[in-house]
């Protein structure tokens, strides 16, 4: 990624981007400029770069080898400077433009597939602008066709996609048909959506039928009163060939394991001929080949070797023992004297079909779609054996993350940009359905959208856990901070449980306003002095050692913040603590009652330890206890930063 300032005031607006360590490059005569900007530091110098001669001449030597370009610019300029370089939608860069007040952020080019709808609110949120998506499918709150399966590691297919997508944008009805690969993106579309989802032709695909591009058609019952589709979308392992003109596309998502056996010594060439035939024959697409699956002894073999890193595609190896157990249809008595198992191309696909960590057992057993197959060429050495199994899971090729975001108190305007960020970025968002409802105008279409139960949040946090480790990137949020009673202890915890290796999913923490600080906040300075925050929950903690917390703080004369001091359930904990307290402290002690501070039904009581049960307390109030020192002045809680008018001279 790259910036392009060209005045003091466009650098000066990419300032936080710098920050970020975005590299930004400027002309010579803006070299110095930033340096005298007061919140510059040396770090973010070493981000800005200059260039000699003309931008349009830099721009075009940056171009191959960037996959977005931010331009300060008018969006005119940047038009005329980016025109000569463009050539085609699916490898042009994400081009967006940032006008120089820093309002807005517009996603002049590359929308979809270069990622600039995505980077123009990830930039948006980071300058606190708002911004500008002018594609069709972003208005109709739909995702974009052409990078639906991107989350999913899904490869785009062959098809006519401007045409697909032109139909969806005009709001007819396209079809989809979908027989591989997760529907959960079919979870969360909006009311009203242009898609009619056929009838599975899983039994079509594969080795034994040759799919006409209507082969669905019979299968493919819509209810009478439905219009007939004007497009069509397939999701699924099999090719199809249609006419460039007719409105049909097609996805891949990555089920298929292609097993390999082969003589020591066999080529690439002859390896990939071998695999890009079997799948001809079978009329399975190359694209929804997830990996090849082999005997652990050609865990070195220089051609698999070289073609799986020229292909991106994993090479999973298993023993002579693990495959000897797997029944297949062509076992050979020659190859079992020979390597220990009478299978290996079709039991290592198989094996690989089965072995992916999101697979649950309950999922039937993986398909043998293409039995063994040998291939020779004429004039290459060795031979090659080729077996598909389809696996009911997709792999997704990536990582997986876990953003672990504290959407603070409520208000939106009160939630860190960083984590605004990490909510725009993620492929799926997982929380109770209070706080989803808190952040809706930061969701974007296209994202999942997980809201559970208050109840649920064990099951929230294995399911995040789940989708991450299956290759998705998931925000799982909680109000305040998501370190203080929050969801990301419980998802630190079930990943120390499941043996996780520390960086697989890599995990981010992003940190919030927590309940007591923007309880505080509204009521003036309580916590101006040592504080505690006490929960006076008993689902997770045993009440004995929340009672003698209550009194160790009280005994201190710490403030105290009381999280969950009352529940529909559990009404009787407030009033102990209120009789600790006085043991120790002044009824006329200040205190605060704060109900959910920064959301619209915000409530606050400013009163006394003495009296505190009088008013209400629920599950959304954060109860503020002051110290010997702390003052009521004019509903203003102060508590002195100095102590019972301790000086030392
Ligand atoms: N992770 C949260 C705390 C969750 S525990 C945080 O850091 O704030 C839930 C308790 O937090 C509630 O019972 C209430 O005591 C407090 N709380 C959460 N949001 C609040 C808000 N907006 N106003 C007042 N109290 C709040």
């Amino acid at each position: 990624m790259a910036a392009i300032a060209t005045t003091p005031q466009a650098l000066k607006t990419l300032h936080p981007l710098i920050q970020s360590a975005v590299p930004v490059w400027v002309p010579p005569s803006l070299q110095h400029h930033d340096r005298s900007n007061p919140s510059s530091d040396g770090a973010a110098d070493s981000h800005i770069q200059t260039y000699a001669g003309s931008l349009s001449d830099h721009l075009a030597t940056l171009w191959p080898h960037h996959r977005a370009f931010i331009f300060c610019l008018a969006a005119g300029a940047t038009t005329r400077l980016i025109a000569p370089l463009l050539q085609d939608k699916a490898t042009d860069p994400a081009i967006i433009v940032v006008d120089a007040s820093g309002d807005y952020v517009i996603s002049l080019c590359g929308g979809h597939q270069g990622g600039a709808d995505q980077l123009a609110r990830l930039v948006a949120t980071q300058l606190g602008a708002t911004p500008i998506i002018t594609g069709a499918s972003a208005q109709q709150d739909l995702p974009g066709i052409d990078i639906l399966g991107n989350p999913f590691g899904w490869h785009r297919g062959s098809g006519n996609w401007t045409s697909v997508s032109a139909t969806i944008a005009q709001g007819k009805p396209v079809q989809v048909l979908q027989d591989a690969g997760s529907p959960l993106w079919q979870a969360h579309l909006p009311a009203g959506h242009p898609f009619q989802f056929g009838f599975s032709e899983a039994s079509t695909a594969g080795a034994t039928q040759k799919p006409s591009e209507d082969s669905s058609k019979e299968q493919t019952e819509q209810p009478t009163e439905a219009p007939d589709p004007q497009a069509r979308i397939w999701i699924s392992a099999t090719q199809r060939k249609f006419e460039a003109t007719s409105a049909k596309v097609q996805w891949h998502p990555r089920v298929l394991w292609v097993g390999i056996g082969c003589e020591r010594g066999s080529s690439r060439h002859l390896i990939e001929t071998a695999i890009a035939r079997t799948c001809q024959a079978s009329h399975f697409a190359e694209g929804a080949i997830a990996g090849i699956a082999s005997l652990d002894l050609k865990a070195d073999e220089a051609g698999l070797l070289d073609l799986c890193e020229a292909r991106d595609w994993p090479l999973r190896c298993f023993t002579a023992e693990t495959l000897r157990d797997i029944p297949v249809p062509t076992p050979s008595d020659v190859v079992l004297a020979e390597v220990g198992t009478p299978s290996v191309s079709e039991a290592a696909a198989i094996a690989a079909a089965t072995s992916d960590p999101s697979e649950s057992p309950q999922l039937q057993a993986p398909k043998l779609q293409v039995t063994k197959q040998i291939h020779r060429l004429e004039g290459e050495p060795g031979a090659v054996t080729v077996a598909i199994a389809q696996a009911q899971t997709e792999y997704t090729g990536r990582p997986g993350h876990l953003a672990l975001v504290g959407i603070g108190p409520g208000a939106l305007n009160q939630m860190t940009p960083a984590a605004k960020g990490a909510i725009a970025a993620v492929d799926a968002v997982i929380g109770y359905s209070l706080y989803i409802d808190l952040i809706r105008p930061l969701l974007r279409p296209g994202q999942i959208v997980e809201a559970l139960p208050i109840t649920q949040e064990r099951a929230r946090a294995e399911r995040a856990i789940a989708l991450a480790h299956w290759g998705l990137s998931v925000a799982v949020i909680s109000s305040g901070d998501s370190g203080i009673y929050g969801m990301a202890g419980l998802v630190m915890e079930s990943l120390s449980q499941a043996g996780w290796d520390g960086a697989s999913p890599s995990v981010q923490v992003y940190p919030g306003i927590t309940a007591l600080q923007a309880a505080a906040a509204r009521v003036g300075t309580p916590l101006m002095h040592d504080f505690c925050a006490i929960s006076l929950s008993d689902l997770l903690t045993p009440w004995e050692m929340i009672e003698k917390r209550l009194r160790a703080a009280a005994q201190a004369d710490f403030v105290v913040a009381l999280y969950n001091p009352k529940s529909k359930t559990r009404l009787t904990q407030i009033e102990t603590a209120q009789s600790i307290f006085l043991e120790h402290r002044n009824p006329e002690t200040p205190v605060a009652l704060v109900q959910s501070a920064y959301r619209e039904t915000e409530q606050i009581t400013i009163t006394t330890l003495g009296a505190l049960l009088d008013s209400t307390i629920d599950m959304l109030t954060t109860v503020l206890i002051g110290n010997a020192s702390t003052l009521n002045h004019q509903n203003w809680l102060i508590t002195p930063r100095g102590y019972l008018g301790f000086h030392r001279d």
